[in-house]
């Protein structure tokens, strides 16, 4: 076995007492602080309402507008530009996902389907959000470029019940994705 050793950077004496370090945050802290104070800080113009601009007034504003595009919200399915339900089933999220917030259970697709060839898409799809922990491994894993996490953020339920997002929930949430790999297409 190939043993590998690390090594460690040295240390000056001013990064060992960690003072520099201390400093540096406390500077930074500072900065955001003053720049909150006089309405400087990111998003203080549309937070203007709360007075000073440091303060968001939650649910009446919200920071919708100004997630970025890799935002990972709730999980959700995805249609293709061919309205074709990407998911085929496999099952691998629902192997990997830590909290096994997911439960699959696989239909097969009748064979004068325009899309028999793909043999499986999912006959129910369930994901727990109350287990959900956002971690994004069913994303990560897919092979089908299935499942997102989306920028939905708000997940309310008043029961257990409500907060299992069924298919047709995850297919709403998910929406239709454009630009994706569509293998699928070519395959006989
Ligand atoms: S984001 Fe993580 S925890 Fe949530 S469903 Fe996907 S794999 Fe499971
Ligand atoms: S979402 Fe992706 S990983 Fe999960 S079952 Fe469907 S195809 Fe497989």
């Amino acid at each position: 076995m190939a043993i590998i050793k690390v090594q460690r950077p040295k240390l000056s004496p001013g990064e060992k007492i960690y003072f520099g370090a201390i400093f540096k945050g406390m500077v930074i802290t500072l900065r955001h602080a003053f720049r909150s104070l006089i309405g400087k800080s990111t998003g203080a113009k549309e937070l203007n309402s709360s007075g000073v601009g440091i303060t968001m007034q939650y649910p009446e504003q919200k920071w919708d507008d100004q997630l970025p595009e890799y935002y990972r919200g709730t999980p959700a399915l995805v249609t293709d530009e061919q309205d074709r339900e990407r998911c085929v089933s496999c099952q691998l999220c629902e192997f990997i996902c830590p909290p096994k917030a997911i439960k699959i259970t696989p239909g097969e697709i009748p064979s004068n389907d325009e899309w028999a060839k793909v043999e499986k898409r999912p006959q129910a799809f369930d994901i727990d959000m109350i287990r959900c922990i956002y971690c994004g491994m069913c994303e990560e894993v897919c092979p089908e470029q299935a499942i997102y996490l989306r920028p939905d953020y708000v997940v309310t339920g008043t029961s257990r019940k409500e907060m299992v997002h069924d298919k047709d929930r995850l297919y709403e949430i998910g929406g239709k994705r454009v630009g994706l790999v569509n293998k699928w297409n070519d395959l006989k």
